[in-house]
């Protein structure tokens, strides 16, 4: 099937209802465009347990602050419906922003606590635009189930709980962050990174990897897992930590001693230069 392309909210609402009434099932996958492997991995996975997938392309203005890059974010669509395609996507939403946010729009989404430490703490406002924007993209696209990434961890968490909390009938999926080679994770914005920045943004993967060794060894004390996770994010002068911590992996809290039987999830968030960095990682089983 090609692929198509679908601009405006009472169309894309059309066609899904209509895709529902012939029984098909279909998945949702939100992005903001310039798409890469891990987005790929998202629609193909999408694809594998769904008849249709609708990927959506916005760069939302909302989840944006206003000293962030929102007016530079990188776009590339014609790329991007290559992708698309190639990873077995059937329909784009691309609205555009006035038909997303109309002059009389007036409706935001807060989640509560979950959205509150970390992101919420160096992104003030984020997770509201973020809400709001996926509650927005599935009443058009009147999905089965979204797809997301668990490279924006609190993010997936902020989504489950909306779902949640509003009664949408949606089912969540979460995707393992995919990394390049060097084991940098996947992101739109390692376009703003030079070459010598990318090697230095290694010392994320390496602090998580620090951090994941020393539970597995049974480490459980958070601090101390922190310490070293910090100490070899210091070796990176030029990385400017933003956060850096261990937390309950369902609940975010932060406890002075994880229990055994804990999920826990390595959070870090920090500037190289101009670019904004995140990546985590879990230990024990995957989220689902
Ligand atoms: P974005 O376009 O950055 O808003 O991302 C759209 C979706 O792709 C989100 O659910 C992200 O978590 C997910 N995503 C971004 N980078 C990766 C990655 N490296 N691996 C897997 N999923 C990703």
């Amino acid at each position: 099937m090609s692929l198509n392309i679908i601009t405006t909210i009472a169309d894309m609402q059309s066609v899904s209802s209509a895709l529902r009434k012939e029984g098909k099932s279909i998945a949702c996958v939100p992005t903001m465009g310039y798409l890469h492997e891990g987005h790929a991995s998202l629609i193909r996975e999408a694809s594998k347990n769904h008849d249709i997938v609708i990927t959506t392309i916005f760069v939302n203005p909302m989840q944006f602050g206003p000293q962030e890059d929102f007016e530079r974010y990188p776009r590339d669509l014609e790329r991007d419906i290559a992708i698309i395609e190639a990873s077995g996507g059937t329909y784009v939403f691309m609205p555009s922003v006035e038909e997303m946010y109309p002059s009389n729009f007036q409706t935001t989404i807060s989640v509560g606590n979950i959205s509150k430490p970390f992101e919420g703490i160096y992104r003030p406002g984020h997770f509201e635009g973020v809400a709001t924007v996926v509650a927005k993209l599935f009443g058009a696209t009147i999905p089965d189930a979204a797809y997301f990434g668990q490279k924006d961890y609190q993010q997936t968490l902020v989504i489950k709980q909306m779902v949640k909390d509003i009664n949408m009938s949606i089912d969540i999926h979460i995707v393992p962050t995919l990394r390049e080679k060097t084991g940098l994770a996947m992101s739109s914005r390692n376009v703003y990174l030079s070459e010598e920045e990318k090697n230095s943004a290694l010392v994320l993967q390496s602090a998580l990897n620090i951090g994941l060794s020393l539970i597995a060894e049974g480490m459980r004390d958070r601090a101390l897992i922190e310490q070293a996770m910090i100490k070899e994010l210091s070796t990176i002068q030029e990385f400017r930590i933003q956060y850096c911590h261990a937390a309950k992996a369902e609940t975010l809290e932060l406890p002075a001693e994880f229990a055994k039987t804990d999920e826990i999830v390595l959070l870090i968030a920090g500037f190289l230069g101009k670019t904004r960095l995140i990546d985590n990682m879990l230990y024990s089983r995957t989220l689902e």
